[in-house]
């Protein structure tokens, strides 16, 4: 079976460390690996289903979100980096995958239903944002796609994609698609990293994050800002590390190297978050601590942007060029969903 690897990312703002370690990570191994193709889509006709009339913030952040996947290591002679709207056959395959879900079944996607409590839409839901996991499908199901590395609040779309597919399937008859499979970091916690304030999810609409192109100065910032436990509040204290933003960023970024680099006073996470159960360890200990860590991995992905940022021509012809190859891509499955529901109408012309 054919290997191909398709994931995106909304252009509403830069990305940050839970993209970093949600989903950019497991891109960065996959890029080594044998595959067939390998595509990166940047959404932007999707990130407009909830920013209408935020049209500049979503245009612009088109290019940001391209320089992040570059500064962070995505090889561009290995992946195809696309932008959404350039393929509009996405759109129409949307039209006929929308024929086979029902409003209910929309309305149980427990994302959407979180992202409409967080966007405070309540009554005014638009009918796009609503209906976004059915373009989602078509983004996935266009490239033959069978693997998609995401973060854990994807698994709905994928497993409504997987419907979609399989409706398509048995409702016009022949096998169009391949069963896509969800691709989640190993450690757990990166799955869905937590927000700076605590949150359940660093999210860029919630703007509780750190991003990738944060300046040194400002990541420092945030960190000293970060929510820990809220009782500990002299050193002797005991803590709490569930639910203590730090310990869940060193959780997905310390490893034993850290710790002898930067605190060989521990051995590793276990010693630190035992002695601050126990009392004795402050806060900005921890905070500085990660401080080091992340400053480690921000710094090569910071300089490189600042190389990058000398030609965003080149970056904006790398993504024009392969929207088309992508597009390709894209209308030979709309030409054999077409042939599978019967409206190939080309077809009469020939005769
Ligand atoms: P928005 O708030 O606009 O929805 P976002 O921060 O949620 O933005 P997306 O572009 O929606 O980012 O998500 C892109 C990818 O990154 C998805 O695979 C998603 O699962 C993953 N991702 C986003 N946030 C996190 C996070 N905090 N932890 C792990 N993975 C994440
Ligand atoms: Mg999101």
């Amino acid at each position: 079976m054919k290997k191909i690897i398709l994931t995106g990312d909304r252009p509403t703002g830069n990305l940050h460390i839970g993209h970093y370690v949600g989903s950019i990570v497991n891109r960065l191994k996959l890029q080594n690996t044998e595959f067939d193709k390998f595509y990166i889509m940047i959404a932007d006709t999707q990130a407009l289903t909830d920013n209408a009339g935020n049209v500049d913030k979503v245009k612009n952040n088109i290019i940001q979100v391209a320089i992040d996947y570059l500064s962070a290591g995505i090889n561009p002679e290995k992946v195809n980096i696309f932008i959404q709207s350039q393929v509009p056959e996405l759109a129409e395959m949307t039209m006929y995958f929308m024929n086979l879900v029902t409003v209910a079944r929309l309305g149980r996607n427990p994302t959407v239903k979180d992202e409409i409590k967080q966007r405070s839409f309540s009554n005014s839901i638009p009918v796009g944002f609503f209906c976004y996991p059915i373009s989602q499908a078509s983004d996935i199901l266009a490239f033959g796609t069978n693997l998609v590395p995401v973060g854990e609040d994807q698994l709905p779309m994928i497993e409504q994609t997987r419907e979609i597919a399989r409706s398509f399937n048995n409702t016009y008859g022949k096998e169009i698609f391949a069963m896509p499979e969800p691709l989640l970091p190993e450690n757990n916690i990166c799955r869905r990293l937590c927000g700076l304030d605590g949150g359940l999810k660093m999210s860029k609409s919630a703007g509780n994050c750190i991003y990738l192109k944060d300046d040194e100065k400002t990541v420092k910032e945030k960190i000293m800002s970060a929510y820990t436990d809220p009782n500990h509040i002299r050193v002797t204290d005991p803590g709490k590390v569930e639910g203590n933003v730090v310990f869940s960023y060193l959780d997905a970024f310390a490893t034993d190297e850290s710790f002898k680099k930067h605190l060989p006073e521990y051995k590793n996470l276990d010693e630190l978050k035992a002695h601050y159960r126990k009392g004795g360890l402050g806060d900005v200990k921890i905070k500085l601590f990660l401080n080091n860590v992340l400053q480690e991995i921000l710094t090569p992905i910071r300089e490189k942007r600042k190389e990058l940022e000398k030609n965003i021509d080149a970056i904006y012809e790398m993504l024009f060029e392969n929207g088309k190859k992508a597009r390709k891509v894209a209308q030979n499955t709309l030409q054999k969903m077409k042939e599978a529901m019967g409206i190939d109408y080309a077809k009469f012309l020939k005769k």
